[in-house]
């Protein structure tokens, strides 16, 4: 048996096994009296039962004990990171310096101050969300926004459901149910996270009638492809891919008025879908619910966390007939959404009736035209912190990037950033080392989100707002290499 280092009390780990305190006992120390007060007894006792079992398996495999410590203090501090552990949300809050500002995987939209306070609002009180204020009598919880909805987007009737998905399954289950809803082939989209439209149309019942070919569809193949049983014609915004070259794909007016002449709506998933023209913010262009509205489309379906900035939420609008028999749906009720989303979507609707503020107001807006050299500046700030955390293996410079609105909006666009960049110093090849930072990066209290690209790591920085700039360079330093 190998002699212990480090053990003033000189035994072998197994000799102290007899001198490891009941749990009782441990309980009885005002250090467990702090953590009770917090975790309360019942956790506490497992923790530190759970403490103790362990550590009367390392002496007993012979692991030194640093007597440094009393075997008390060692098994609450156990106990407490143990139980400061499991008490960690799993959904956490991160830096998004990846350069895509609605960032499907990290909760797209971030919402404005008014949002926040309308939610905890309702999380706090009750609310009206189906009691009439006028009458005393149960109310409808779409008449709360949809009169704001329709003002914004110039449409007859609106309803809101728990995302674009549904309003999507919602749309063809309610009006094309057991008919033929016809798409071109050009428009036949994946979203990511398993949203096809030819999967969504046979889940709602439809029977999906494709049309033309993937990059070219004519007016006349519309024209052709209707029938007895055609319930519905549709066009689905190409929100994460671009057809480029020899293309051709048919307008929603001409589309519209084709189904118009036969007597059928046309619907439209525009996928992001934005309220107003952002071309006047200086960004790409994207067709406006009310250009789409304004062109025919009986229905327009559209995400309220992409570029709307609200919270996640399907929006429905459209001819008043239309939207009733949607509501009359059974699903309807399955997809509807809950008070939270209704509290935090009508505040970012308001925003929208002062176009020339909502630059400012509008936090998705603030940021996808936030200047370069705003950050710029912030990465002149930070390189050095950075470059300091990370030590001389590595070489931080500041550098223009490209970063994308995302969650299929514009996908080819890129907007002119600016953030920091890591590589390998004395210009080796960084891959290990570098997948080593990310991974470092992401173990941070906080974890920071950024991306890899020809061996470095880019940190875009257009998402780190003023607050959390300081929280950032503060937390440079607890990196671990
Ligand atoms: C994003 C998108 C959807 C899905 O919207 P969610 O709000 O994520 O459910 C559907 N269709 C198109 C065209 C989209 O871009």
């Amino acid at each position: 048996m190998s002699e212990v280092s480090g053990n003033k009390l000189g035994d072998h780990p197994r000799a102290l096994l007899a001198r490891v305190p009941a749990v009782e006992r441990v309980l009885s120390t005002a250090m467990a009296q702090r953590l009770i007060d917090e975790y309360g007894h019942t956790q506490v006792v497992d923790a530190i039962r759970a403490a103790t079992d362990t550590l009367r398996r390392e002496l007993l495999a012979g692991v030194p004990f640093d007597a440094s410590f009393s075997f008390e203090a060692k098994l609450v501090d156990d106990a407490q990171h143990m139980l400061d552990t499991r008490a960690r949300p799993h959904l956490r809050s991160v830096f998004n310096l990846t350069g895509t500002v609605l960032h499907t995987n990290l909760g797209r939209a971030l919402l404005p101050d008014e949002a926040v306070r309308a939610v905890v609002e309702a999380l706090t009180r009750p609310m009206n969300l189906e009691f009439d204020l006028a009458t005393g009598g149960r109310g409808d919880r779409d008449d709360l926004i949809d009169e704001l909805i329709c003002e914004l987007t110039g449409a007859e009737a609106a309803t809101v459901v728990n995302n674009n998905a549904a309003a999507v399954l919602l749309t063809l289950s309610a009006l094309a149910s057991k008919k033929e809803v016809v798409v071109s082939r050009g428009e036949l989209v994946e979203i990511g996270g398993a949203f096809r439209i030819p999967d969504i149309m046979s889940r709602a019942g439809a029977k999906l009638r494709e049309i033309g070919t993937t990059n070219r569809t004519h007016l006349k193949d519309y024209e052709e492809a209707i029938n007895a049983r055609t319930a519905l014609l549709m066009k689905v915004h190409c929100s994460n891919y671009a057809i480029g070259g020899f293309t051709k794909s048919v307008s929603v007016d001409d589309v519209a008025q084709l189904a118009h002449a036969r007597g059928l709506p046309m619907a439209v998933d525009l996928g992001s879908g934005t309220l107003v023209d952002l071309a006047q913010y200086g960004l790409p262009g994207e067709p406006t619910v009310r250009a789409t509205v304004d062109a025919g489309a009986d229905l327009v379906t559209f995400s309220g966390d992409k570029l709307l900035g609200g919270p996640q939420a399907g929006l429905i609008v459209g001819r008043a007939e239309l939207i009733r028999k949607i509501k009359k749906h059974p699903l309807k009720r399955a997809l509807r959404v809950g008070k939270l989303t209704l509290a935090a979507l009508e505040p970012v609707l308001q925003l929208y009736r002062a176009p020339e503020l909502l630059r400012e107001r509008l936090t998705t807006l603030r940021l996808l035209t936030r200047p370069a050299s705003d950050m710029q500046a912030q990465s002149e700030r930070l390189k050095d912190v950075l470059q300091c955390a990370l030590g001389p293996a590595y070489a931080v410079t500041a550098e223009p990037m490209a970063s994308q609105i995302g969650s299929g909006a514009l996908p080819v666009d890129r907007l002119p950033s600016y953030g920091l960049v890591v590589r390998n110093a004395h210009g080796k090849r960084g891959g290990r080392a570098l997948m080593k930072l990310e991974e470092a990066l992401r173990a941070l209290p906080r974890p920071v989100i950024g991306r890899i690209a020809d061996d470095a790591l880019c940190l875009d920085l257009r998402c780190l707002g003023a607050a959390d700039e300081a929280d950032f360079a503060a937390q440079c330093a607890e990196l671990n290499l």
